[in-house]
């Protein structure tokens, strides 16, 4: 790809996240095709598999830096750090009673267990077209950008969000609760640490939105915000009022 190196790059930021840029959306559907997971994050050349094998020998293997991005897409990150506000779709998916399942628990076990759930999460996420965007603990971070998973991207989230329900249900080893919200967020890179690797992050008040309602949700239930169900043209008939704490506005939760 080739960009002038602006202050910020947030027109190129706007560009990659919002519509696309032509070259990545151009790389995504060839990679796409080839197996298989793990992926690059950005640009989804496989780092698995029989295509990860091919594409190893061209170069292209996982940046020593960051396991989630190849080294062209690292290497991209460090050279235009930004970012830009852009509407997409976001969804948060974490573990129930996750404090009280570790009680009398080996730490080994623990450790199995969420590994368990960020993986088969990630896999779901993946295959829904989801950009998965950071793990805090046992929770999973993803969104659906326009320019990653094109203008139906409310849709997608929120059957992925459906699919989440079902595998993480109330009798499955690890329940969990998912939030989808759309909204305008702050998508950009940040420093992990002063001259390492970057990583891409999401800001604002949108992105909270997302993250209380995946707390609001009990264990086996996905709910989705007013704003994503709207996007999605679902109807909002079964719609609760959820008073969030710490926000001053509640929040329209439709169960999905
Ligand atoms: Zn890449």
């Amino acid at each position: 790809m080739k960009h002038e190196h602006t202050d910020g790059n947030a027109e190129l930021w706007a560009t990659v996240f919002g519509p696309g840029h032509p070259d990545l959306k151009k790389q995504h559907k060839m990679h796409k095709l080839m197996p298989s997971a793990p992926r690059c994050r950005m640009c989804l050349v496989p780092f698995g598999g029989i295509g990860g094998w091919i594409m190893s020998k061209r170069g292209k293997a996982p940046s020593s830096r960051n396991q989630h991005y190849c080294n062209a897409c690292d290497s991209f990150l460090q050279a235009f750090p930004g970012g830009a506000e852009v509407e997409m779709s976001i969804l948060y998916v974490d573990i129930r009673n996750s404090v009280s399942a570790a009680e009398g628990t080996p730490a080994a076990d623990v450790s199995k267990r969420v590994n368990g759930f960020l993986k088969r999460a990630t896999d779901i996420i993946t295959q829904g077209d989801g950009f998965v965007m950071a793990f805090y603990g046992d929770c999973v971070v993803a969104v659906w950008p326009p320019g990653f998973s094109g203008p139906e991207h409310a849709e997608k989230a929120l059957s992925t969000a459906r699919a989440l329900r079902e595998a993480f249900g109330e009798e499955d080893d690890v329940p969990a609760g998912t939030g989808v919200h759309t909204g305008t967020v702050f998508i950009g890179t940040v420093e992990a640490g002063k001259g390492t690797f970057r990583d891409i992050s999401i800001f604002g008040h949108d992105v909270n939105v997302t993250a209380r309602l995946a707390t609001a949700a009990i264990a086996g239930q996905a709910l989705a915000s007013n704003a994503s169900a709207t996007f999605a043209g679902l109807s909002t008939s079964n719609a609760q009022t959820l008073e969030m704490k710490g926000m001053t506005e509640p929040v329209i939760a439709i169960p999905i």
